[in-house]
């Protein structure tokens, strides 16, 4: 076992963990990132269409006169008022400076014909309240999240952050009430080694992989709120995960909310535009929940392609152009516009599909895509534990992996890339000063023990069952019963599936490499059991909530009811030993109240009816 000292470990190299990384070192701090994978090889890497920032630039003769009010006013009611009011504001108003921030650091984006940040729709962002859709997508073509990680990368390196990459992060260490680092097992050699810091940010992603069909990469197995929530640090909204309208058909892979931004259209076997039936203001534009909901109804009712589960999204210019005209607007596209805007869906298209969606329509199923639960936080990225607010001193969070919570019941699309960089940013300030004074409290008598004895049970595992047998039975009784559309009875049927797959996951796993060098098998497995907790935390959270909200759609209670549950939900897991010693229990809390601060202060915020 190596043990390493800093004052800061930032574990994860997303766009959440190098913004945080970047900042804590400006801000004076000895850091580290600890990454299992390569830096640039995050998922954040992945993301397409853009971050929303109410820049307000110029569209042509349209003046798109943005504020911050406004983009806050859309995040909250996307996230059907369950969002953290403050948090949903701190968002929409630093989003602006951030964006600015990334282009003075080089980020190459798209510009506008008078040279200004190009912007453009996404689903949920209006002016004035609801009046018309906004432009404030900021976007580098249909790869910008690759874009940001590029730029932030560069910026740790030249601000000396030290990078321990292929180092797998398994554990984290407590000792008298206070996070006092990490263990991580080195992937080259199979060794333990101790991060020893003052403050360890977690900024390890999501976890898509409990799912079957997902836009997320095989890296998304929720290793951070796994470890910590095995530690005692609750789960806020697990209930709360996003299906994106929009992955390819079987494959999950994600078609950009940008297509839809440009112009393209939903369209069943009728050739019906249908989400005019839906959503008649905005259409296709309507948050992500709503778009999801859409789609699976017309495949109820036998509208899908061919009688299949699948509709269609197209962004052919004549069809484009020609919804354009009808509603009015100056805009029309062409062949090389969308070569241009769009070019790694095209290429997505064309090499999974052998479609060419300049010339055909492209066969999509909604796919599960981003955890708007997790690790609860306060705007400062740190960790708090219960209903009041309670801060665990030395632990912080940002990215995917927290839940602020500024994206309520269901995130805006761009939302995400944003929250990376305010928030990111906000952990590495609190975590520079906190270093400042705080004491580096010792590490707790023998700190990987536990880890190891889990690691030795995981290696000499010599039942039938491999790995992958127990994460597909997963992935498909999330994906048939914890979806779209939920209801009791399939919900209980997904709870007892994954406890019979826990047990079988204890009692009959098989791995196949025992060695210690590069041992991908081990780690695969370590990963599964992650997702096993994630998925089983979910599947208990969402049975709990009765009433429909956001993404968490019950057939059985088709209401969203203000007046009981307009309140988070906190899950503990209840098990003395933290490893898997049989089932674990969850306890739930739904005593955090949401802040309403801005509906205080503006009618306009108080929770109503979504209409779109
Ligand atoms: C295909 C796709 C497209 C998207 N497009 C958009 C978009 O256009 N706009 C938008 O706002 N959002 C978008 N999103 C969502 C957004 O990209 C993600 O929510 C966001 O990038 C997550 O960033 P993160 O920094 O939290 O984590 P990630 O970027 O997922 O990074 C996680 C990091 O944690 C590390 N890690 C994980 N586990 C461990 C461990 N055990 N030990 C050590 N390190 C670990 C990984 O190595 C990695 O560095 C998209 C998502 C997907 C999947």
């Amino acid at each position: 076992m190596k043990i390493h000292q800093f004052d800061a470990v930032i574990v994860g190299a997303g766009g959440a963990g190098l913004m945080a990384a970047l900042y804590a070192s400006k801000g004076g701090a000895n850091v580290a990132v600890v990454s299992k994978l390569y830096p640039t090889r995050s998922h954040t890497g992945t993301a397409q269409g853009g971050i929303g920032a109410a820049l307000g630039n110029k569209i042509g003769d349209d003046p798109n006169e943005d504020k911050p009010i406004y983009h806050a006013f859309d995040t909250v009611k996307g996230g059907d008022y369950l969002a953290d009011q403050n948090a949903a504001k701190v968002l929409a108003e630093e989003a602006v400076d951030s964006v600015i921030e990334l282009e003075h650091m080089g980020l190459p984006f798209d510009r506008t014909s008078e040279g200004r940040i190009s912007q453009r729709r996404f689903g949920g962002h209006t002016l004035n309240f609801g009046e018309k859709l906004a432009y404030r997508a900021c976007h580098a073509a249909d790869r910008t999240g690759h874009m940001i990680l590029q730029t932030l990368y560069q910026q740790c390196i030249k601000n000396n952050v030290r990078f321990f990459d292929e180092f797998h992060v398994v554990d984290v260490l407590m000792n008298q009430g206070v996070c006092v680092g990490s263990t991580a097992i080195d992937l080259a050699t199979g060794e333990f080694h101790v991060f020893h810091a003052k403050a360890t940010l977690f900024a390890t992603g999501g976890w898509g992989r409990c799912w079957s069909v997902t836009s997320n990469a095989v890296s998304l197995t929720g290793d951070g709120a796994a470890v910590v929530m095995r530690r005692g640090v609750p789960m806020q909204d697990m209930e709360f995960y996003q299906f994106h309208p929009t992955g390819i058909f079987k494959l999950g892979i994600l078609i950009t909310e940008g297509v839809r931004g440009e112009g393209g259209v939903l369209i069943n076997r009728h050739g019906e535009r249908f989400m005019e039936k839906y959503a008649p203001k905005v259409k296709d534009l309507a948050s992500r929940d709503v778009v999801s909901r859409a789609i699976y109804m017309e495949l109820r009712n036998g509208n899908g392609i061919k009688g299949k589960d699948y509709v269609h999204l197209d962004i052919r210019p004549e069809t484009v152009n020609r919804y354009l005209a009808e509603a009015g607007e100056s805009k029309r596209i062409d062949r090389d516009y969308v070569e241009k805007k769009l070019p790694d869906i095209l290429d997505f298209c064309r090499t999974y599909l052998g479609v060419d969606p300049v010339k055909e329509p492209m066969p999509i199923q909604p796919t599960a895509h981003y955890a708007m639960g997790g690790i609860p936080t306060n705007v400062d990225a740190e960790v708090v534990t219960d209903e009041n607010w309670t801060i665990l001193p030395g632990m912080y969070a940002a990215g995917e992996v927290a839940c602020v919570s500024c994206h309520g019941a269901n995130r805006l699309g761009t939302n995400s890339l944003v929250d990376l960089v305010v928030f990111g940013r906000r952990g590495g300030k609190a975590i520079a000063n906190f270093v400042k004074t705080a004491p580096m409290t010792p590490l707790p008598a023998n700190p990987t023990r536990q880890i190891e004895a889990e690691f030795d049970r995981l290696r000499r595992s010599n039942g039938k069952t491999k790995a992958y047998v127990i994460r597909d039975a997963m992935q498909k009784t999330m994906m048939e019963n914890v979806g779209v559309f939920r209801e009791e009875k399939a919900m209980q049927q997904a709870i007892d599936d994954l406890r019979e797959l826990r047990e079988r996951y204890v009692r009959d796993l098989v791995i196949d490499d025992r060695g210690s060098k590069f041992n991908t098998d081990i780690l695969e497995a370590w990963e599964l059991g992650c997702l096993l907790d994630l998925a089983e935390v979910t599947a208990i959270s969402a049975i709990n909530r009765k009433e429909s909200r956001g993404a968490h759609s019950r057939e059985d209670y088709k209401k969203r009811d203000d007046e009981h549950l307009l309140v988070h939900t906190l899950a503990y897991r209840e098990c003395d030993e933290p490893y898997y010693s049989g089932t674990p229990d969850y306890r739930l809390n739904m005593d955090k109240k949401v802040d309403l601060s801005l509906a205080l202060e503006d009618e306009r915020f108080k929770p109503k009816e979504r209409v779109y």
